[in-house]
């Protein structure tokens, strides 16, 4: 999924523990029994400020990654070979849940599908909501998937309990000609569409991600991608959440064989701001719009000129949380004439 990808790097209000490591015959062996990190962050329930517990466990990664892989992922760079054991896996959730304190809010990452059983079985994916759900104050579990797995059989079974579950999935965008031919994702919007549709028929939440700056587009086609897959989003789902997920450049990736030869530049966070911008006109504040860029303001993650990046950063963040298009910043001044040159140049479009 798109999502997990940015927690590993980006960086987070509370770091609480990162996984261990012991040697092994390589120098490095990873640990099975301890999840690869747990930390806490401001998110937001209902347009209010609360604080989530972010878990990433230790799985076996995404079995689309193994098979095909998209051109922008490299999470197989950061998974464990081999087969990992459901009591390994239930040791990594235990150790994750001794730093849960109140917060009502868990997210749940495995470089792939949560939902995959090939990844997770389906003993260990309720098993985990399970324990979760055990806590006091849970209001709300995140998992992610790809719409195959998105099935009533699987799903049904992590709904019970007071807790809402909410399923993030990586559409990335609603152009099926882009999601197949430059982000290689392997599955159309009519079955993202139908599985959400059943998501929420068996009230579970559903959060979408939206890739911004695939390779292979421009900055101009860029930003009228998101926008459109927003309007598209929010028509066929309104009230759940979206997330724009502007291009962080990853190791052992297409993109980054691309940017290393000159041939890709992430987004600008005008373009970003721009996005959020007509986007919320076009949600109208039903449908919760939110960014949370990994590698903000870096070279390989969305960026401007350097000086005004964490200002406009900032303001993203907050504007995430509240879903409020009045805490944007007004695209004026600083490094806006270069950015709007820079837009206007890529405006041949080859879609
Ligand atoms: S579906 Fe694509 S983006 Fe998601 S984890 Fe698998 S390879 Fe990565
Ligand atoms: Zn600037």
């Amino acid at each position: 999924m798109y999502l997990i990808y940015r927690f590993i790097i980006c960086s987070h209000d509370t770091f609480i523990m990162s996984r261990g490591h012991q040697s092994g015959k390589d120098g490095i062996h990873r640990r099975r029994d301890r999840p690869i990190s747990v930390w806490k962050e401001k998110d937001s329930i209902e347009g209010n400020e609360v604080s989530a517990l972010v878990i990433i466990l230790d799985g076996p990664g995404c079995t689309w990654s193994k098979n095909v892989g998209c051109t922008m992922c490299g999470y197989n760079n950061d998974v464990s070979e081999g087969h990992i054991e459901n009591d390994d896996l239930m040791e990594q959730v235990k150790i994750a849940l001794d730093r849960y304190d109140g917060e009502p809010y868990v997210k749940i990452f495995t470089s792939g599908s949560f939902l995959d059983p090939s990844e997770i079985s389906t003993t260990v994916q309720k098993d985990t909501i399970g324990s979760i759900t055990d806590l006091s104050d849970i209001d709300r579990i995140l998992v992610e998937s790809r719409p195959e797995f998105m099935t009533e059989d699987l799903m049904t079974p992590l709904t019970k309990g007071d807790h809402a579950l909410e399923i993030a999935v990586g559409l990335e965008t609603s152009s099926d000609m882009i999601r197949s031919k430059f982000i290689r994702k392997g599955f159309i919007w009519d079955q993202y569409v139908k599985s959400s549709k059943k998501a929420i028929e068996l009230g579970c939440l559903l959060k979408t991600y939206l890739l911004m700056k695939p390779p292979f587009i421009g900055e101009n086609d860029a930003i009228n991608d998101m926008i459109s897959s927003i309007s598209d989003v929010h028509s066929n789902f309104p009230g759940s959440r979206i997330s724009v997920n502007p291009m962080n450049i990853q190791s052992n990736t297409v993109v980054e064989n691309l940017y290393k030869r000159g041939l890709y530049r992430p987004p600008w966070l005008w373009s970003l701001v721009k996005v959020l911008k007509e986007g919320s006109s076009i949600a109208n504040g039903k449908t919760h719009l939110m960014s949370s860029p990994s590698g903000g303001g870096k070279k390989r993650g969305v960026h401007n000129c350097g000086e005004c990046d964490a200002k406009v950063l900032e303001s993203i963040q907050e504007f995430s949380i509240r879903n409020n298009i009045s805490i944007l910043p007004i695209i004026e001044g600083c490094c806006s004439k270069e950015w709007n040159e820079y837009v206007s140049s890529s405006s041949i479009s080859i879609l």
